[in-house]
């Protein structure tokens, strides 16, 4: 008898303990804590929003914005498809003056980051884009690279942002070679604008993730947002890292993006000095507060090469940089070292350069 009521006191204070220790905990949780996730397609890749810390309703809102903001962004840039960037490209080749108050925005950060980049970020070389068929909804197709003539002659025409003028609105070209392509930038570009937007409607902890072109703001209620850089391989994670406040993480790869013939991989991101892809670098990650800076950056650094990407990283202002050879030797300067960490089981060969200052 003795033993059954002692057993009822020991069972009744444990479960008056436990609801405590429940109701203790779901005070202090914040009435938002689940991370809103959604995911959609636009610009030919899959872009993920995570957002913390506001009501279901809300986040879902913000979403359905920002789906449509960058549909329309898809619109105004596409590059083949008619847009708003196509009419401005046939004014261009024809030598006529257009207003294209729209793309203003894009055209100025693109002749500033061609210049810092010494033109090899050089959105103005469309034509040899097209001739190597990045302009192009599908890559499945093995297509052999173009004749040396054909590359020679686009060269040649050397179409440089320096030719594009701007007056007020209006814009024209001095030469007609000139044909604009965005996509080096349009998606860094993209998830500044959209960052921006959500913190207009009060969205002050979230990420968009626009296929490994990602910008952060906030948190993660007490924790850092903690991110994944892809694997040049396609596959898996190569590095993570914590996000500091508002800031893109940027990487330029060809494991998305790319030509095969005869066993050789040609890469989307062509050197406007030979009209050849880029050769020796499989990735290349920046990190920078402005997501449109880091992407054009993380384009230029893959044509510099282990050669040149620190005098263009330091001329283009970036302090993040992390590059991948074929070999899958990892380079970074000093202040990316300290933040990138990689899996002890599986870590790659790591050569730090000297700081970027
Ligand atoms: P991703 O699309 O994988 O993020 P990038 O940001 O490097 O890669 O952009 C590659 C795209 O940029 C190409 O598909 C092409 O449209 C364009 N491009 C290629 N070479 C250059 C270049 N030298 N300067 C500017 N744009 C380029
Ligand atoms: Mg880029």
């Amino acid at each position: 008898m003795l033993k059954r009521k002692y057993y009822f006191y020991f069972y009744f204070y444990f479960i008056i303990l436990l609801i405590g220790f429940v109701l203790s905990i779901s005070s202090c949780k914040n009435q938002y804590d689940d991370v809103y996730q959604a995911q959609f397609y636009v610009f030919g890749t899959l872009v993920g929003i995570s957002i913390w810390g506001v009501p279901e309703e809300k986040a879902s809102q913000a979403v359905n914005i920002i789906t449509q903001d960058f549909q329309a962004m898809h619109k105004n840039w596409h590059a083949w498809h008619k847009s708003l960037l196509t009419d401005l490209n046939q004014a261009l080749a024809s030598g006529k003056v257009s207003t294209a108050t729209q793309l203003l925005p894009l055209l100025k950060l693109a002749k500033l980051y061609s210049r810092q980049s010494d033109g090899l970020f050089n959105p103005a070389i469309g034509q040899l884009i097209r001739l190597w068929g990045f302009q192009n909804d599908d890559f499945s197709e093995n297509l052999p690279p173009p004749s040396a003539e054909k590359i020679a002659e686009l060269v040649n025409l050397a179409p440089s942002m320096n030719d594009i003028q701007i007056n007020g609105e209006q814009v024209y070209s001095t030469n007609p070679a000139v044909q604009l392509d965005f996509g080096a930038f349009a998606k860094g570009y993209a998830v500044d604008l959209a960052i921006k937007k959500l913190q207009k409607l009060g969205i002050n902890n979230a990420i968009i993730n626009a296929g490994g072109n990602l910008k952060a703001i906030g948190k993660k209620g007490q924790q850092p947002w903690f991110i994944g850089i892809r694997h040049p391989s396609g596959t898996g994670v190569l590095a993570a890292l914590t996000i500091k406040g508002e800031e893109s993480v940027i990487t330029s790869g060809n494991y998305e993006r790319f030509h095969e013939y005869n066993g050789v991989r040609y890469s989307h991101i062509i050197d406007p000095r030979t009209g050849q892809p880029a050769r020796g670098l499989t990735s290349v990650t920046v990190i920078d507060p402005n997501g449109a800076l880091a992407d054009a950056a993380s384009t230029a650094l893959t044509i510099a090469g282990l050669q040149d990407w620190h005098r263009i990283a330091r001329q283009m202002g970036v302090k993040y940089v992390m590059l991948v050879d074929e070999a899958g030797i990892v380079y970074v300067n000093p202040a990316m070292a300290e933040r990138v960490q990689f899996d002890p089981k599986n870590k790659p060969q790591i050569v730090v350069s000297q700081p970027l200052k």
